[in-house]
């Protein structure tokens, strides 16, 4: 299937006729093929006007159709064969390998929403009968059930071209949830965001479904997103990017007349807290895996580990020495986009012009559209009075924070921001320091793990890939793992309703009781 670099909507397919732009291959800077066409204020138009159409309906199809339109996306998805592999990897500069990796994770987190979607328990199904005779007043006939918000406005994010993008979990929570779905394509990729954007319109026919189900829409600037996010038939956002984009489209919903949730994902820094006997005991292990995780996929993931946080004593020289020597053998790696890369390199220019950081080590540098990875140094007196320092760099760069002691770190710790993680080194001997904090850093991050580093997250219903603010918009929430569908439903209670007229998921059949 060739990228013609064309929008869908609902069943149609056509060139644009808004400004054009190009895809790039990431390592050579080259353009990659024709240009692609941004959508015109009319085809936002038709979009959303398809996808309130088909609401009614798809909010109220069988589970096991539902759940049968998920898989016939996962397996069209693969279909895709290397051609996806070959699209992505070139748009992105992140290696095949990587993108295998990312649509094994994507087809998983389909099938897993679909087995969600015929289990039906997120529909939350209550009864509360009725007691006529109940004193001093009768008790009415109560049932609750969740149902879809309505359509959804998704904009992929960069560094997942595949798992966080056209059919990443923003897109599968929805459509399990019931609610159409329109994605504005990351115009960092649209190329891969076509050939997936294929798929689901395939799935979407395949499946009988009314087409306004999903919609794909390109852009050159922002227009197009702001219109989605402003139409009041829109009635949710999926977001993954930067704080200012997600700032950005949480202002412009909130100003709506019925203002509608954002749920952004943006900015965090995932601390991690070496404890001292873990520090003692296993500093070299540490570094290393600390390295390996930080100049993973050259550092782009939102759960890199950007800041260190250690308390001045034994084994501190010797791991952040291990640390520098560790990053002194990271190759230089092609960065998303030639912006991140501006963007890494303008920040940590900033960072080593510090007067109170200094450069513990560095790793190979590279090309124009490559990030060297680095690591700085400081003091915790110095993060306490610089708030610049905790500030994110998307990329290979992170902070040792050198603490003068215990009361120190935890000053820090209370003076960062929401986060997504926060991961701690410790051993046994560490687990009443460690005790002391869990309540400061429940309140702090979505997930906390020991002796790991949060790179890896796995797509689980006991996943957290959320926080508070500003690591998301919405600390309540999650974007990955099964309990992302939440994001896009609504209570709705049923008082005294006669039979004939009580809906339809409440009958055994459906998985209700009736
Ligand atoms: P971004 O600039 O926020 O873009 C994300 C998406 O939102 C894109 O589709 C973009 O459109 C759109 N957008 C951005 N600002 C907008 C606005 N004001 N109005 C309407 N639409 C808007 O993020 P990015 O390009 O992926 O990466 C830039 C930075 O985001 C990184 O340097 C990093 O700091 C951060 N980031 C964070 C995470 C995370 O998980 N926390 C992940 C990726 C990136 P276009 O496609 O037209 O640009």
């Amino acid at each position: 299937m060739a990228v013609k670099g064309e929008l869908l909507i609902g069943e149609a397919s056509f060139i644009g006729k808004g400004k054009a732009f190009f895809a790039v291959e990431q390592t050579t800077g080259n353009r990659l093929g024709a240009a692609f066409h941004g959508a015109t204020p009319d085809d936002v138009e038709r979009a959303v006007a398809l996808s309130w159409e088909a609401f009614q309906a798809y909010r109220e199809t069988p589970l096991h159709e539902r759940a049968l339109f998920l898989e016939r996306i996962a397996l069209n998805i693969l279909a895709l064969g290397d051609e996806l592999v070959d699209r992505a990897s070139a748009e992105t500069g992140l290696p095949k390998s990587r993108i295998e990796g990312e649509r094994a994770r994507t087809v998983g987190q389909l099938r897993l929403f679909a087995s969600e979607v015929r289990e039906g328990r997120f529909q939350e199904l209550r009864l509360d009968p009725a007691d006529p005779s109940r004193i001093p007043f009768p008790k009415p006939d109560l049932k609750l059930r969740n149902i879809a918000l309505g359509p959804v406005a998704v904009f992929g994010s960069s560094n997942f071209p595949l798992a966080f993008s056209v059919a990443g979990g923003d897109t599968a929570s929805a459509l399990a949830a019931g609610c159409p779905v329109i994605v504005k394509a990351h115009s960092a990729h649209p190329g891969t965001s076509e050939l997936v954007g294929r798929a689901i319109q395939r799935a979407v026919a395949d499946s009988g479904f009314a087409p306004g189900v999903f919609s794909l829409l390109f852009d050159a600037g922002l227009e197009v997103g702001q219109a989605l996010v402003a139409d009041d038939r829109i009635r949710a956002v999926g977001f993954t990017g930067s704080r200012r984009g997600g700032l950005a489209l949480a202002g412009i919903a909130s100003k709506r007349k019925q203002p509608i949730p954002v749920y952004a994902e943006m900015s965090s820094i995932n601390p991690v807290i070496i404890f001292p006997s873990a520090l003692e005991s296993r500093g070299d292990e540490i570094a290393k895996d600390f390295i390996g995780s930080l100049t993973l996929g050259a550092g782009q993931f939102c759960t890199n580990p950007g800041l260190i946080l250690i308390v001045e004593g034994r084994g501190v020289d010797k791991f952040v020495s291990a640390a520098a020597s560790y990053i002194a053998e990271a190759a230089a790696q092609t960065m998303l986009t030639a912006g991140i890369c501006d963007a890494f390199k303008g920040q940590t220019a900033k960072m080593e012009a510090k007067s109170t950081v200094t450069v513990a080590g560095r790793g190979f540098a590279g090309t124009t559209l490559e990030g060297q990875a680095v690591l700085f140094s400081t003091t915790g007196s110095a993060v306490l009075e610089d708030p610049e320092l905790q500030e994110e760099i998307f990329g290979a760069a992170s902070l040792v924070v050198r603490c003068a002691h215990q009361a120190e770190l935890e000053q820090v710790l209370a003076s960062l921001e929401g986060q997504l993680t926060v991961a701690l080194q410790m051993n046994e001997a560490d687990t009443e320091l460690a005790q002391g904090l869990l309540p400061s850093l429940e309140l702090l991050a979505g997930r906390i793990l020991v002796n790991n580093f949060a790179t890896g997250v796995e797509v689980s219903p006991a996943m957290v890939h959320g926080g508070p603010f500003p690591a998301t918009s919405d600390g309540r929430s999650t974007s990955v793992g099964t309990l992302a569908i939440y994001r896009f439903l609504r209570p709705v209670c049923y008082q005294d309703f006669p039979a004939a007229l009580t809906p339809s998921a409440f009958r055994l059949d459906r998985g209700g009781s009736e």
